[in-house]
C-alpha cells in the first residue's frame, strides 16, 4: 500500500524468497496466448509482460472468489503491472490504481499476490482508507491489521478454490511455504472436495485464515511499525520544522471492531464473515493491542502536538492491552489450535452437507 502524502507503505514480506528468480514462468506463458484475460483489466508492460498477467489472471479466475475481487478492482478503475517492489511480492497503489506485482516471484505464488493486492484495491472501494494515522490510534492498529488478515484470508480462499477446480496443488503450496501459520489455522479440505464444497465454507475458511495471520508475532511486530510508528515519527520530525503538517494527521475519528470488519471482511454474500463475532478485533491483545515501545512513541508524539497546537491527546489507546506481556494464563497454542480446529472441521462439514442438499436441489433428484 502506498498513500500520496510520503507515508509510503509496503506489504511486508520475507527477505530471500526470492530465490526462485524466473523458474517455472517459461512454460505456463506459452499456453494460452490468444484472447482476452478471463476478467478484462486493462494490463500494462510488453507484450511478454502482458501475457504473464493475462495467464495469472486466467489461473485465478477459476476461483470464484478471486474472480469477484478481480471483477470489483477492474470497475473501479484499477490496472495491472509488472514492476520490481522492493522485498515485496507486490503492491496495490491506490492512487494511480494499479496492481503491482514483482516479476522475480514465481507465478505459483505471484498468483496469490495478485488476489492479496486486488483485495486490498477492494477494501479501498469500500472505504479503507489509503492513508494511515486516518483515524485514532486503536481504529488504526485494528485497521490495519484487519486488512492485511482478510487480504491473506481472501488469497488463501482462492488458492483452496483453484486447488479444488484443477486439482493442482502447486499454488496453495507456495501459499503454504510463505504463510505456513494462515493454512495450518484452516481445515485443508481433502483434494476430492468440489469447487461448490470449497466456495460453501468460504466464510469458515476465511474466518480461520484471518485468525491464523496473528499467529506471527514478528509480521504483527512489522506492521504496526510500517503503519503506525514511523508515521508517526516522521509527522513527530516534520512538525518541530513545520507546524501546519501536524493538519495532515486528524486521528480523531474511531471505528469500532464491528464496523472495521463490516467494512473490510466481506464474504461473498456481502456481509462481514464475523457477521456472528462483531466483536472479534477486540478479543485478543495480538488483534487490538500494542507494544510499550509504539505506546511510548504516541505518548511523546501527542504531547509534542499538544504543546505545539493544543489539539488534545488520543486517549483511545490508553487502555488497550500490551503486546509485550507474556500470557502465561492462556491455554497453549498447541491445544488451543487443535480446539479451533475441531470447531472448524465441525462447521465445515455442516457446511458441506448445507453445499450437498444445494447441489442435490439444483440437479435434480
Ligand atoms: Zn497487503
Amino acid at each position: 500500500m502506498s498513500s500520496d502524502n510520503g507515508l509510503e507503505m509496503n506489504d511486508y514480506s520475507l527477505k530471500g524468497v526470492f530465490s526462485s528468480f524466473f523458474s517455472r514462468n517459461g512454460d505456463s506463458d506459452k499456453k494460452n496466448q490468444d484472447g482476452k484475460p478471463a476478467v478484462d483489466i486493462p494490463l500494462q508492460g510488453t507484450k511478454y509482460e502482458q501475457l504473464r498477467l493475462k495467464n495469472l489472471i486466467d489461473t485465478v479466475a477459476v476461483s470464484p472468489t478471486a474472480k469477484k475481487i478481480l471483477e470489483d478492482a477492474k470497475a473501479a478503475g484499477y490496472t495491472i503491472a509488472l514492476q520490481n517492489t522492493k522485498n515485496c511480492y507486490g503492491k496495490c497503489d491506490a492512487v494511480n490504481k494499479v496492481l503491482y506485482l514483482n516479476p522475480s516471484v514465481p507465478n505459483e505464488k505471484l498468483a496469490t499476490t495478485l488476489v492479496h493486492e486486488a483485495r486490498h484495491a477492494q477494501q479501498h472501494t469500500r472505504g479503507t482508507p489509503n492513508n494511515v494515522l486516518q483515524y485514532d490510534v486503536a481504529t488504526e492498529l485494528k485497521l490495519r491489521r484487519a486488512t492485511e488478515a482478510d487480504a491473506q484470508a481472501a488469497a488463501l480462499q482462492a488458492a483452496l478454490e483453484i486447488r479444488a477446480a484443477t486439482k493442482d496443488s502447486s499454488i496453495l503450496n507456495a501459499f503454504e511455504k510463505s504463510d505456513r501459520n494462515i493454512v495450518s489455522a484452516v481445515a485443508v479440505p481433502p483434494l476430492s472436495a468440489s469447487l461448490e464444497e470449497v466456495c460453501a465454507a468460504q466464510a469458515v475458511n476465511m474466518q480461520a485464515a484471518f485468525k491464523g495471520w496473528f499467529k506471527e508475532k514478528r509480521i504483527i511486530d512489522a506492521y504496526e511499525e510500517s503503519y503506525l510508528v514511523k508515521p508517526l515519527k516522521y509527522v513527530y520530525t516534520q512538525m518541530a520544522k513545520d507546524s501546519s503538517f501536524c493538519d495532515k494527521v486528524k486521528m480523531t475519528q474511531s471505528l469500532d471492531s464491528k464496523a472495521i470488519t463490516e467494512m473490510v471482511c466481506v464474504a461473498a454474500n456481502g456481509r462481514s464473515y464475523f457477521e456472528q463475532t462483531p466483536d472479534i478485533l477486540d478479543k485478543t491483545p495480538e488483534m487490538c493491542g500494542m507494544r510499550d515501545e509504539t505506546r511510548k512513541v504516541a505518548d511523546t508524539f501527542f504531547k509534542a502536538r499538544q504543546d505545539l497546537t493544543g489539539a488534545p491527546k488520543d486517549t483511545s489507546y490508553d487502555k488497550l492491552p500490551s503486546r509485550d506481556q507474556n500470557q502465561t494464563n492462556a491455554p497453549s497454542p498447541a491445544k488451543q489450535s487443535l480446539q479451533e480446529k475441531l470447531a472448524q472441521i465441525q462447521q465445515m462439514k455442516e457446511q458441506q452437507s448445507k453445499a450437498s442438499a444445494r447441489i442435490a436441489a439444483n440437479y435434480g433428484r
